[in-house]
């Protein structure tokens, strides 16, 4: 039999080129942990992580360990705590990295990037879409519009087009921006005609433009019809645009329809609020990438708390790292629940674990609505009625006072959360399905 720490070692580096990010961070967790009778053994520092990477990969290792082999191998998984993955960077890797030429491109936070975005069923689309354009700017997917709610990674995948392409094609001129910056800058240049034509000729010769969260531009008219230009111009050269947004295009106000019109041609793409097993892929990740500590009790529990936003689940994480660390002891899930009570969408419990953002996410599917139409303020009678029941069910099932609920409903008032318990309790009395919606809704969420 061939040594067979070596096959794991050539094993295990075809995986993590081939799997995907949610199933590669279970292969790089985990080491050689020797052989009994001709059993390959595989070592992961506990009992969870052994689980996990057991139900995750198990098929794909064997596979890959019998196909390298040329026999079938099986495979055992077991738990050393002294055992701790290793970053392994390839030999391709290093020679890129010495032969790459400077890059132009200064705006872009290289924190981002494929790599360490975690693509589950809600974002693989997006994700997939990003990845094209960044190996093809310009050719494909022009332009890009990725939208979605509040920290879900617009930003992060925005950013990693920039990243990659500047390390692929490092003579190409990428801007990041932000529709906010893009506006205060072109309210700057109005000042003289120098600043102005500075500013045209700087977006209007770029290879790929990415401007972020284009909400902002509502009411901008000015700003909008520059970018209108600015998008014409670099549209009929070819060059790529990549535009994110809080909410589908349709959804915006105040934007000329020539503008919107602009935006929805090319790929319009959305991001859903990751599932259960993807907010532990992305935990995970994030503990790794900033040595964090946490015990897998508290991050599961972390992640059935905070479900519908990524931010504040790194929030979260940082809260109680910074915690263990001040206090020098580690943290208990009891620990985790009086500290997280500070988080705005963290448990607001009396008996249940029931969350804001959880009522909002099971009332916007029930009504088929989105999470951010129940937060906003469109006067569209089904998304009114989906939001005054979330409003009331909030103040049901959740020890958050008026004011607070009206905190994460996108900043309204107490009279007005108020409002809305009273009239869905007096509109319960007469309406049957009204009735029905709130008991189906209200045993969905203890169940
Ligand atoms: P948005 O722009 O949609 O508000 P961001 O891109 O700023 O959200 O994401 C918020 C935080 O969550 C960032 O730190 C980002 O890296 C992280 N994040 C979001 N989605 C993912 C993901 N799928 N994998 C890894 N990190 C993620
Ligand atoms: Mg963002």
């Amino acid at each position: 039999m061939e040594n067979l720490e070596r096959i794991w070692q050539e094993a295990a580096s075809h995986l993590e080129e081939s799997l995907p990010e949610t199933k590669k961070q279970w292969i790089q967790r985990i080491s050689y942990g020797g052989e009994e009778n001709g059993v390959l053994i595989l070592a992961l520092s506990s009992a969870f992580y052994r689980d996990t990477a057991e139900k995750n990969c198990r098929t794909d290792i064997e596979n890959m360990v019998s196909e390298i082999a040329g026999s079938e191998i099986s495979v055992r998984f077991t738990v050393d705590a002294s055992k701790k993955p290793v970053q392994k960077s390839s030999p391709k890797k290093e020679k890129e990295k010495k032969e790459k030429p400077q890059s132009l491109n200064t705006t872009l936070n290289k924190q981002y990037s494929f790599d360490n975005f975690i693509s589950g069923d809600n974002s693989s689309f997006a994700f997939n879409a990003c990845k094209v354009i960044a190996q093809n700017p310009g050719t494909s997917f022009n332009p890009c519009l990725i939208y979605g709610g509040v920290g879900l990674g617009k930003t992060h995948l925005l950013e990693s087009i920039g990243n990659y392409i500047d390390e692929h094609n490092p003579k190409m001129k990428i801007i990041y921006t932000t529709a906010e910056s893009f506006t205060n800058e072109f309210i700057d240049s109005l000042l003289s005609k120098e600043k102005i034509s500075a500013f045209k000729s700087k977006y209007r010769n770029v290879d790929v433009l990415l401007i972020d969260d284009i909400h902002f531009l509502q009411k901008k008219d000015s700003t909008q019809e520059e970018l209108f230009h600015t998008f014409n111009e670099l549209y009929d050269n070819h060059k790529q645009i990549v535009l994110t947004c809080d909410r589908p295009i349709t959804e915006l106000t105040d934007i000329t329809d020539r503008l919107k019109t602009r935006f929805r041609k090319g790929l319009n793409v959305d991001l859903q609020p990751p599932a259960y097993e993807t907010r532990m892929a992305i935990a995970m990740q994030k503990c790794k990438e900033k040595g964090y500590t946490i015990d897998p009790k508290v991050l599961e529990f972390i992640c059935q708390s905070i479900n519908t936003n990524v931010r504040d689940l790194e929030g979260a994480l940082t809260t109680l790292s910074s915690f263990a660390s001040l206090v020098g002891k580690p943290v208990t899930l009891d620990i985790a629940r009086e500290q997280l009570k500070n988080f705005i969408i963290a448990p607001a419990i009396k008996n249940t674990d029931i969350t804001i953002d959880m009522i909002i996410h099971k009332t916007a599917a029930y009504f088929n609505v989105k999470d951010y139409d129940i937060r906003g303020k469109s006067r569209n009678k089904n998304i009114m009625l989906a939001r005054h029941i979330s409003i009331y069910l909030a103040s049901e099932l959740t020890s958050y006072s008026l004011s607070e609920i009206g905190k994460v409903m996108n900043g309204k008032d107490h009279t007005t959360i108020m409002y809305s318990v009273e009239k869905i309790k007096s509109i319960m009395e007469t309406d049957e399905s009204v009735r029905q919606a709130v008991n189906d809704l209200k045993a969905d969420l203890l169940s």
